[in-house]
């Protein structure tokens, strides 16, 4: 099997097409003879064998990214281009790079080192070897120290076919990577579609669970009331906590009705105040509030966001009545507010209370649908769905939650959103 072949299956075979390139030999090395190679993919770099320092890639990467010009850039002069590469001229005074994506620095990048590093002269300097019309020639009557300046900078001269064998490859990552692309797409439609067969089943599931329970509810009271007062104590109780059951497992149906309700609607994505949703929120919120005596503290303005007004609202209801519910303290407080996302289109908000916190081991657990850490009515009762249902809502904002904690001391709710509408970030790529 030929370099290429064997390369382009390994590429096929591995999870992470870069280490199928960079896996084994014979490999991207003896594809064109070169003595190092730098793959860089989405950021990040892979060296084999004998290549410039990360730095000294960074500097080259940056260059080649200003050139935009050809596919394959091929010199066995690289520092005559590009004056930087006298500092590593020793292991990259050839370059074979190819470029994988236009506009997005994607490249593997092949090295040659100065010829002067790989003659081997056989130990007789008076029998020196020297460039003519890119090849190597001897030539006795030069001297050893003429022939170093003549060919200071430079590497052995890339043959055709080697050249062609890096276009080849360049090609096939190309194909392999879209196929990739397209598996990708194809799964997400798939699991869309799933996703979306499954919010139908719980919502007609949840709304004809409805019914029935109605029916039981209704008819145990109506059988209190007709018999309620001929009925000795212990049967009567039992038939008052039916009644307070079905109370309960309605507002668990409910939930679950809103939960898949929250997956399917259609979310209406508009610039928005996030100040003045999270003030309508407290106005809301303002009796339980004052009664909580809870501080709310809102250090500095808030930014905006584009997002759904109404499930934007939601979420802070959520966050700041968990904030106000799981406190035992006597001085209570909430703090809003935005830090800067490691994304840059992207900001993240917080709620932050001095409550009773949250255990590293249920960081994960409390975002599943009807979990609560407590007994059924310890700090005010809940159906468990309240972060269940933040969680999909920024989640079909393309955002995530995530939360830090400090047992007994309070907890930090983050979640992201984005500030501009998509696309308009990356314009003009
Ligand atoms: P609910 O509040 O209805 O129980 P949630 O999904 O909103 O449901 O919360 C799940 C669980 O996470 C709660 O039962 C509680 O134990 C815990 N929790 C949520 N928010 C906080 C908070 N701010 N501080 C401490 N615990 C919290």
């Amino acid at each position: 099997m030929s370099v290429h072949a064997a390369l382009v299956e390994r590429m096929a075979r591995e999870v992470d097409f870069i280490s199928g390139l960079t896996g084994s030999e014979p490999g991207l090395l003896e594809l064109v003879h070169a003595q190092g190679a730098a793959l860089h993919f989405h950021g990040q770099t892979t060296v084999l064998g004998a290549a410039p320092s990360d730095e000294q890639l960074a500097g080259l990467l940056a260059w080649l990214g200003t050139r935009h010009d050809e596919e394959v850039f091929v010199t066995d002069r690289l520092s005559s281009e590009y004056p930087e590469a006298k500092d590593f001229q020793d292991v990259a005074s050839g370059l074979i790079a190819a470029s994988m994506s236009r506009g997005r620095n994607n490249y593997v990048l092949w090295f040659r080192p100065e010829v002067v590093q790989t003659v081997d002269w056989g130990g007789n300097p008076t029998k020196p070897v020297e460039m003519e019309e890119g090849q190597l020639r001897l030539h006795p009557r030069k001297s050893f120290e003429l022939w170093k300046e003549t060919v200071r900078g430079r590497s052995l001269p890339w043959k055709p076919y080697e050249v062609e064998a890096a276009a080849e490859l360049r090609r096939s990552i190309i194909d392999v990577a879209l196929q990739r692309s397209e598996a990708l797409l194809k799964l997400n439609t798939e699991l869309e579609r799933s996703n979306v067969e499954l919010d139908a089943f719980a919502y007609a599931a949840s709304h004809d669970l409805k019914e029935p329970l109605r029916g039981i509810h209704n008819y145990t009271l109506l059988a209190l009331r007709e018999a309620g007062e001929v009925l000795p104590p212990t049967p009567r109780a039992r038939l008052d906590t039916v009644v307070r059951l079905t109370q309960r497992m309605e507002g668990l149906i409910n939930s679950l009705l809103h939960y898949a309700q929250v997956g399917r609607m259609e979310l209406s994505l508009r610039e928005t105040n996030v100040n003045e949703v999270v003030a309508q929120v407290l106005e809301l919120l303002k009796p339980r509030l004052e009664e909580a005596r809870v501080e709310v503290r809102i250090p500095r303005p808030l930014p905006s966001a584009w997002c759904d007004r109404v499930r934007l609202a939601e979420v802070f209801t959520n966050l700041i009545t968990n904030a106000l519910k799981y406190n035992d303290k006597a001085e209570r407080w909430v703090e809003l507010g935005a830090v800067p996302d490691g994304d840059e289109a992207r900001v993240a908000y917080y709620v932050r209370d001095n409550g009773i916190g949250i255990k590293p081991e249920y960081h994960e657990a409390i975002f599943r649908i009807f979990k609560r850490l407590h007994g059924r009515d310890r700090y005010g009762g809940g159906t468990g769905t309240g972060l269940t249902i933040v969680k999909r809502i920024i989640e079909r904002h393309n955002g995530h939650v995530w939360l830090e904690s400090t047992p007994g001391e309070g907890t930090t709710f983050y979640f992201t959103l984005a500030v501009e509408p998509p696309g308009r970030e990356g314009a003009g790529e």
